[in-house]
């Protein structure tokens, strides 16, 4: 295996291993691209099966956290941490705050906060040795649940989708079928209700889906008929490959947003798939983005305002996305890509300014 092969083909930085003999810390932690200023991106504990498996995860990662910055208008670089062990054996204080140590060596450059096998307290351990740990719990001044904010983020885009493919942004009338009814999904269901949509909707939890129908009064699907309902929109926020060979054939919308990150089990034949049966795909990233953003906001001190001000852009970005990939003949996801590409590549050229500190 040569590492420095993998870093030239997806263009990284930097990937830093680091090991702790006293807690048997294994980190990898891989920055793929400050271009665009401090590197962001969470942490996530995995028992892999091997060194190479916790590094192509790592790799894939940072360079998907990339994209996801830079098509936020953040000026934030793309990054990963992975922490090689099994979050319910090797899990410790020592271990979490041995993690805190590795990423305060860096000083600012890589910030994290806890992503999949971690939790906000276990973020609150390692933020003990460095301030560069966000999304801690709400009572450390930590901005809390970022379900909220995506689901806004998620309904100002189903908007700007309308206005793009049937000339209104109205939503009120249209039908939607909603996969997965979670931290994203349920806080949703409100702007959906206020929104007039008519709502079918599915959830492997059998308890939270009753709860829910009867708050918000939704027609109830079973989680493996979601795919296949009559609707106008299809909203995946469950998991991710969830538009693949088996479902596309299935789907019967016009239009594919929600909030589940790589919902596309392969980005360009899925995407393709979508594009020809004339149904257009939201790119997850963009659409999601709200809970990068509000985590994000943390580094000047948590403002929902302003949070809800950028989130808000979501419309005006995949408008402009949607434009774009018409004019020249993309997919969505490859205009979302260039758009990214093109503000790294528009702001980096700026660094040749000399500015004194
Ligand atoms: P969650 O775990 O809180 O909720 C997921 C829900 O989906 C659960 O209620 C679960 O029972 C249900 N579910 C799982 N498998 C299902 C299936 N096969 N059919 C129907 N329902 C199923 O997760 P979340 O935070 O709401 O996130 C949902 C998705 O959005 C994930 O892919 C996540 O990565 C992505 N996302 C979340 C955020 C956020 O701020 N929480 C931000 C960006 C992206």
């Amino acid at each position: 295996m040569d590492i420095f092969e993998w870093m030239k083909e997806n263009g990284h930085e930097q990937v830093i291993f680091n090991f702790d003999k006293e807690t048997g810390l294994r980190v990898i932690i891989a920055i793929h691209d400050s271009s665009l200023g401090q590197t962001f991106g969470g942490v996530r504990m995995v028992n892999y099966a091997s060194m190479e498996e916790a590094l192509r995860d790592a790799l894939r990662l940072s360079r998907a956290m990339t994209y996801k910055c830079a098509a936020a208008d953040e000026d934030k670089g793309g990054a990963k941490a992975v922490i090689w062990g099994d979050p319910k054996r090797d899990k410790s204080e020592a271990l979490l705050r041995a993690f805190g140590r590795f990423v305060d060596i860096l000083k600012g450059r890589f910030v994290t906060g806890a992503d999949l096998n971690l939790t906000a307290a276990d973020g609150s351990i390692m933020g003990k040795e460095s301030r560069y740990v966000l999304a801690k719990p709400k009572e450390e001044g930590s901005s809390g649940s970022t379900g909220p904010i995506t689901a806004f983020g998620i309904y100002v885009g189903l908007k700007a989708c309308a206005k793009f493919l049937w000339g209104d942004e109205n939503l009120r009338g249209k039908k939607i079928a909603i996969q997965g009814l979670g931290a994203v999904g349920e806080p949703l269901l409100g702007y959906l209700k206020d929104g007039g949509l008519e709502v079918m909707a599915a959830d492997i939890n059998e308890e939270t889906l009753k709860r829910l129908q009867g708050q918000y009064g939704f027609k109830a699907v079973k989680p493996e008929d979601i795919y296949g309902v009559e609707s106008d929109i299809f909203c995946p926020c469950a998991m991710g490959g969830v538009l693949n060979d088996q479902t596309i054939p299935r789907l019967k919308c016009k239009l594919v947003a929600g909030s589940a990150n790589n919902q596309l089990a392969d980005e360009e034949r899925h995407g393709r798939m979508l594009h020809e049966r004339g149904i257009l795909y939201a790119p997850d990233y963009i659409i999601n983005a709200g809970g990068v953003i509000q985590v994000i906001d943390e580094i000047q001190g948590y403002h929902p305002e302003r949070v809800r001000l950028k989130t808000e852009k979501i419309y005006h970005r995949l408008l402009h996305i949607f434009e774009a990939a018409k004019r020249e003949g993309l997919l969505p996801l490859e205009a979302a890509n260039r758009y990214g590409e093109s503000r790294i590549r528009e702001i980096h050229k700026l660094r040749r300014l000399y500015v004194p500190t």
